[in-house]
């Protein structure tokens, strides 16, 4: 039996419907969601949708009962994340759960990235665990770019302060697929990768974006201060707006690149060109 966790949510459901489509039948996928509601078409597809929440260990006891291995997609919560994943970790380790593979984030054990600590704190307690693990180390979804293509287009310009750092994004899609194909192959031991599609930086993302829309869109790099006073003006209140200016100055520090073919590796594939991802979503927007 295979379970995953955030099943509701846009990465799990896509996991989900990857181990379908790898010919798992819907009886030996376990979609672990808070409200099942969300998970109704997964349930119409024959996946047993169970109800849990990170944050009630014994709603994961038994929602893990008969799990063999393990999807945990990192909580959406900010702050909250370590003792929801504890939580998880617990719950498995309870029941017998034989691996977990879990949702980290790239180059977790030498990043600056604001969000990097609470993956190490959960890659420390899966060591220390004793439950075989895998990390799938992501980096940045290209939909974080691409989700705000619309404003791209009307503005004509990207506005960040992450200067020529390489980012090495890919989409949601592949990395499910990826997570999907380390949950179903035998693996003695731990493993970890480093997941990422090729590398691109903003300026290159504006020709890419400009290219296939044939609208003119460029990269405008700010200091630091005057990316936080844009965010503040685009209705961003100054926590937020420092947390993702922080983002921008992890970016430039070359956090979110890799070389690691490991994606390509895990997808038997190469992850899918930005090029093709920006057309999918300008399909999308109108
Ligand atoms: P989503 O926000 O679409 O999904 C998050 C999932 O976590 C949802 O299913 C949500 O349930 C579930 N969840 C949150 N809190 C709880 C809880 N207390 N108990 C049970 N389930 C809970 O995120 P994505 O699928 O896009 O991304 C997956 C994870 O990747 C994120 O949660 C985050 O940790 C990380 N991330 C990575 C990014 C990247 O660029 N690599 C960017 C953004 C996030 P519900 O549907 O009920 O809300």
């Amino acid at each position: 039996i295979y379970a995953v966790t955030g099943a509701s949510g846009q990465l799990g459901r896509l996991a989900v419907l990857e181990l379908l489509s790898r010919g798992v039948p819907g009886s030996d996928v376990v979609a672990v969601v808070r409200t099942p509601g969300k998970a109704a078409d997964l349930a119409g597809r024959g996946v047993q949708v169970r109800e849990a929440d990170y944050s009630r260990p014994s709603s994961l006891v038994v929602a893990l009962a008969d799990v063999d291995r393990l999807l945990l997609v990192s909580s959406s919560e900010p702050d909250r994340r370590v003792i929801h994943h504890t939580n998880v970790i617990e719950g498995a380790r309870s029941t017998g759960t034989s691996r977990i593979v879990y949702t980290s984030m790239l180059n977790a054990d030498a990043t600056t990235n604001p969000l990097a600590e609470e993956h190490q704190d959960t890659e420390r307690a899966l060591r220390g665990a004793g439950i075989p693990f895998t990390l799938l180390r992501n980096g940045w979804y290209t939909e974080n770019y691409t989700g705000q293509l619309d404003e791209y287009l009307r503005r004509g310009e990207i506005l960040g302060a992450a200067g020529s750092g390489r980012i090495s994004a890919a989409t949601r899609r592949d990395y499910a697929r990826a997570a999907v194909t380390a949950l179903l192959q035998d693996e003695p031991g731990n493993r970890s990768y480093e997941l990422g599609g090729p590398a691109f930086d903003l300026s290159e993302l504006a020709r890419v974006i400009s290219e296939v829309t044939s609208t003119a869109v460029v990269y405008r790099d700010l200091s630091v201060g005057e990316y936080k006073s844009s965010l503040r003006q685009a209705g961003l209140d100054q926590g937020s707006a420092e947390f993702v200016a922080a983002l921008d100055v992890s970016i430039a520090h070359g956090d979110l690149a890799t070389d690691s073919q490991d994606l390509a590796r895990l997808l038997g594939r190469p992850a899918t060109p930005l090029a093709e991802v920006v057309r999918t979503a300008t399909q999308r927007t109108t």
